[in-house]
């Protein structure tokens, strides 16, 4: 198609755009109906504590089985949402759904096991916030010790002081807060003393190269220096090797996410990954040897 019309390029480039736009709106308007026909799911990515081996804590992550399109990445869906205010519903469905399954899997003897809820700067900034998150809790049972709430750095760029006042609300209850994506919001390091926050998770765009980059290694063993002085724990995303993981080890990084131990799966294979990970580690096995 792009040659039959490769002589008239502008052509080309505004039925690109046209078709990019109206993609958005046809989504933005299914968005609703999957929000109101549960097309939407939760899947669920283990974070391996770095040292044990442990599964202390598993990200909850979006999804959204499309009837005709398929499976859509929340990279697609979440900042349309955002922008129409859908955020607020999809976001408190995920927060609800996640806290539930969360109490389902302790009551199968996970319960060191917390789960971590992205929550987008939209919901932070919109009245009531706090009340969702103890209604989500209330409604599901869950500690708020096993609830963390994940949020980007630039959350806090608009509406500053209103931010960090629900933040500490949501810390009060028990709930924890990690700063997601740590080290790409173009936002200035003090905010770090001000955000009430028990983790940093390093973007994973610093974690790729990181084995062979002087930059992205520089950066990741000073975030983790950075934050150990802070008193908050490290995490590293995007490990998809077992070299990473060797590196960051070393390199004293707390927790672990990332293809190498496990992808995002939906809750019946996250128990069964739970189990056999549990049943790996049970005292009969446990003299072959700590690999
Ligand atoms: P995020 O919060 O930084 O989540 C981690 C993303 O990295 C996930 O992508 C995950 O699948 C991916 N990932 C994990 N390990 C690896 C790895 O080893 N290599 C690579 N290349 N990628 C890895 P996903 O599920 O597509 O989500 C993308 C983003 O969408 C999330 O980034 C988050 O910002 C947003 N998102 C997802 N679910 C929600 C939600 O319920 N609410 C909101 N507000 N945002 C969400
Ligand atoms: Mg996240
Ligand atoms: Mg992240
Ligand atoms: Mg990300």
């Amino acid at each position: 198609r792009a040659k039959q019309l490769g002589r008239n390029t502008y052509q080309w480039y505004s039925q690109e755009f046209n078709d990019e736009a109206s993609y958005r709106v046809a989504l933005r308007n299914e968005l609703q109906d999957a929000i109101d026909q549960e097309q939407l799911s939760v899947y669920y990515q283990p974070l391996v504590d770095a040292r044990t081996g442990q599964i202390r804590n598993v990200e909850a992550l979006v999804r959204w089985q499309h009837p005709t399109r398929g499976l859509i990445s929340p990279g697609d869906f979440v900042p349309l949402a955002e922008e129409t205010g859908q955020i607020i519903a999809l976001g408190e469905w995920v927060l609800r759904k996640a806290c539930r399954d969360m109490v389902h899997l302790h009551s199968r003897g996970f319960r060191h096991c917390s789960i971590s809820v992205n929550v987008s700067p939209i919901q932070l900034r919109k009245e009531g916030f706090t009340q969702t998150v103890i209604n989500a809790l209330k409604a599901s049972g869950l500690p708020p010790e096993s609830l963390e709430l994940e949020v980007v750095e630039s959350a806090i760029l608009l509406d500053t002081d209103l931010v960090i006042n629900v933040l500490h609300a949501i810390r009060e209850l028990g709930v924890h807060i990690a700063i997601d994506d740590f080290g790409t919001g173009f936002s200035s390091l003090s905010y770090i003393k001000l955000l009430p926050a028990n983790k940093i998770k390093i973007d994973r765009s610093f974690i790729k190269d990181v084995i062979e980059n002087r930059s992205d290694a520089a950066i990741t063993q000073g975030v983790i220096s950075m934050a150990h002085h802070l008193g908050l724990e490290v995490v590293a995303e995007g490990v998809e090797t077992e070299a990473h993981a060797t590196y960051l080890r070393k390199n004293h990084c707390d927790l672990l996410q990332g293809f190498v131990f496990a992808r995002p799966m939906p809750f019946d294979e996250l128990l069964t990954f739970l189990n056999e990970q549990a049943s790996a580690n049970t005292p009969a096995s446990a003299g072959e040897g700590d690999s």
